[in-house]
């Protein structure tokens, strides 16, 4: 089973040792190296998650233009290799690697699984986290695409047998290049989509500056923020965080909503995470539907006490 890897400064990214634990429940992974940064550490970390064999294809052209080479790789090493399935991160660019990969090779595609067992039947949350699909790719490779956290990465030594690649890209792979890349500046919060600890804040934060709490909480456990539509429209925190339909889908192991209602909009991209933390101050508030364990109280007394105690803890 071929799994891209996502990598940053030479770094594996969590999500690619999640679907090299997922390929190894189903079958012999190899990683595949998309990209100049390929590093004995880099190997370690593969090999560590039991990446059998990896493919590396460490030419500039793969990164210096915008997702095609990717899928013309990939493309190569199926018509090649012939694996099972191949499995990339459903992330943005991920998922358009999916798709261009499965035009390429005549395949079935699937996007968003949050789960993928036997047979290669992935699990999807649809219509809004209303539905639950289990499918299966029906024509040629299967190519899954699967949401940041969806398994717990554990480690298993494989052997990371290297393979150089090389991959001809056609002109059509350079049609747009990458002129600049800016860093984005990062706080020391993980990434909201990827963070095993989501704390999200909801219009009954009541402002900017009481996100703080919501901060305070979520640096506690190393977690990401994330806040409601309601809170993102009104100011108090970045668009960027919003969680939900129209915002980011988010799995984590925990999910804390403080001061969220559950609006299906807000469920639909959050409800898959493993364990759910509702803070509320209505007892009626739709969210405790869903929550694992529900605290009604008011955020602002709740929340600092919840810190307080995490915080002792160390
Ligand atoms: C097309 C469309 C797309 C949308 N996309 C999104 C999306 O991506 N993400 C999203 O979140 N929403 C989205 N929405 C909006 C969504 O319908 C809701 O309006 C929104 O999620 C409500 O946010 P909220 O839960 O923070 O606010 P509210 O629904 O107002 O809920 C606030 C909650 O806070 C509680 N509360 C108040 N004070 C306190 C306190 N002191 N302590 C504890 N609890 C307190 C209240 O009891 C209440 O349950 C979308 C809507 C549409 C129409």
């Amino acid at each position: 089973m071929l799994v891209l890897v996502e990598h940053v400064d030479g770094d594996v990214k969590k999500v690619t040792l999640e679907l090299l634990t997922l390929a190894r429940s189903l079958g012999e992974p190899a990683a595949v190296w998309a990209g100049p940064g390929y590093s004995e550490i880099a190997k370690g970390r593969l090999a560590e998650f039991g990446a059998e064999r990896v493919y590396v294809a460490d030419s500039a052209d793969i990164v210096d233009y915008v997702v095609a080479p990717k899928a013309e790789l990939l493309a190569s090493l199926v018509a090649s290799r012939s694996p099972a399935a191949v499995l990339v991160a459903s992330t943005a660019e991920g998922k358009e690697v999916a798709g261009r990969l499965a035009v390429k090779t005549g395949s079935g595609v699937i996007t968003d699984a949050v789960g993928l067992g036997e047979g290669f039947i992935a699990d999807q949350s649809i219509f809004g986290g209303g539905v639950n699909v289990h499918s299966r790719v029906s024509k040629g490779t299967p190519i899954i695409a699967v949401r940041p956290n969806s398994t717990a990465p554990v480690p298993a030594p494989g052997a990371a047998v290297e393979e150089k690649v090389d991959v001809a890209l056609t002109d059509a792979a350079r049609a747009a290049k990458i002129v600049e890349r800016v860093k984005q500046e990062k706080g020391a919060r993980p990434e909201l989509t990827e963070a095993a600890i989501v704390v999200s804040g909801g219009r009954g934060v009541g402002s900017g500056e009481n996100f703080a709490i919501i901060e305070k909480l979520a640096d506690s456990l190393g977690a990401a923020v994330g806040a409601s539509r309601a809170a993102t429209d009104a100011g108090w925190y970045p668009h960027a965080f919003q969680v939900g339909q129209t915002g980011k889908t988010v799995s984590p192991q925990l999910y804390i909503a403080a001061g969220i209602s559950g609006a299906i909009q807000h469920r639909a991209g959050m409800q898959t995470s493993k364990t759910i933390v509702v803070i509320n101050k209505d007892p009626e508030a739709p969210i405790f539907a869903i929550a694992d364990f529900g605290i009604v109280g008011d955020l602002n007394q709740v929340v600092p006490q919840l810190t307080e105690e995490i915080a002792k803890r160390e």
